[in-house]
């Protein structure tokens, strides 16, 4: 079922998605050659549990048979890996490009978003790549208009992503969010067989390209968490939560000015 929020309770979520907007931005001033995936990790927990947030990746039970459970409060996925890289040790090195994504709730209601940022200069290759996993999100959400289906967002991101000659992850998609970080529906970034649910205002949406240099295709590491590509290509993700209303959709996980 999905999920119909009241204006009182998009407020609500409105705090969690600012929390997790600033938290990204701060992770992204810290994004520097020699810094260490847990050490941007900090700054996104430190920032989240200061604002009574709480951070919503730590802790999620592994959905490979055996695993650990998540232990960060953010992704950071470098280079070729996709999504769900593990804060570590790891040095980002000029020329690296990574995915941090991140999710927390406030109130009760939740919020998730995700960047790729480069490290020091990228290549022209990277930085398109970086480009057009961005943009095909915003092609999606033209379509994240009351009346329209899931799949008319599904096939504009699918669409922009492939013109551009990349290639859309079909193993993992976006989700409905709300009290619970995955609620339905799911939101595939590439048309399947299926329509998908008619959008109604009030609908609030974790949309989240993750596209890929090469192939589609991506395995998971021996760590049990860590989704790279199948070719070692590069991937980047880009994430907004949304909220459908009766125009234009509100990218919620979105800075407004300072002031929070
Ligand atoms: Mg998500």
């Amino acid at each position: 079922m999905i999920t119909i929020k009241s204006r009182t309770e998009l407020k609500k979520m409105t705090r969690a998605c600012e929390i997790v907007a600033k938290a990204l931005q701060l992770v992204e001033e810290a994004i520097r050659p020699g810094i260490t995936t847990l050490e941007l990790n900090r700054i996104a927990e430190d920032f989240i549990i200061g604002q009574k947030g709480l951070p919503l990746f730590k802790g999620v039970p592994c959905p490979v048979r055996g695993g650990p459970d998540f232990p960060g409060t953010i992704c950071a996925s470098v280079n070729d890996e996709v999504i769900h890289g593990i804060p570590g040790l790891r040095e980002l090195k000029d020329g690296d490009i990574i995915s941090i994504d991140m999710g927390a709730s406030v109130g009760g209601f939740c919020a998730d978003a995700a960047r790729t940022f480069g490290v020091g200069s990228i290549s022209q290759e990277a930085r398109r790549l970086i480009d057009v996993t961005e943009q095909s999100f915003f092609e999606g959400i033209k379509y994240a208009i009351k009346g329209n289906r899931i799949s008319d967002i599904s096939r504009a991101i699918q669409q922009y992503a492939e013109t551009n000659g990349f290639s859309v992850v079909r193993d993992y998609v976006g989700h409905g969010i709300g009290k619970e970080l995955w609620e339905a529906p799911q939101i595939p970034n590439y048309v399947t067989g299926n329509r998908g649910a008619r959008l109604e205002p009030g609908m609030t949406l974790a949309i989240e390209p993750m596209i890929n240099q090469g192939v589609h295709n991506v395995k998971i590491l021996g760590d049990k968490w860590t989704v790279v590509t199948a070719d070692g290509k590069l991937s980047a993700h880009y994430e907004n939560t949304i909220a459908i209303t009766d125009g234009e959709p509100i990218i919620m996980t979105k800075l407004r000015g300072e002031g929070i």
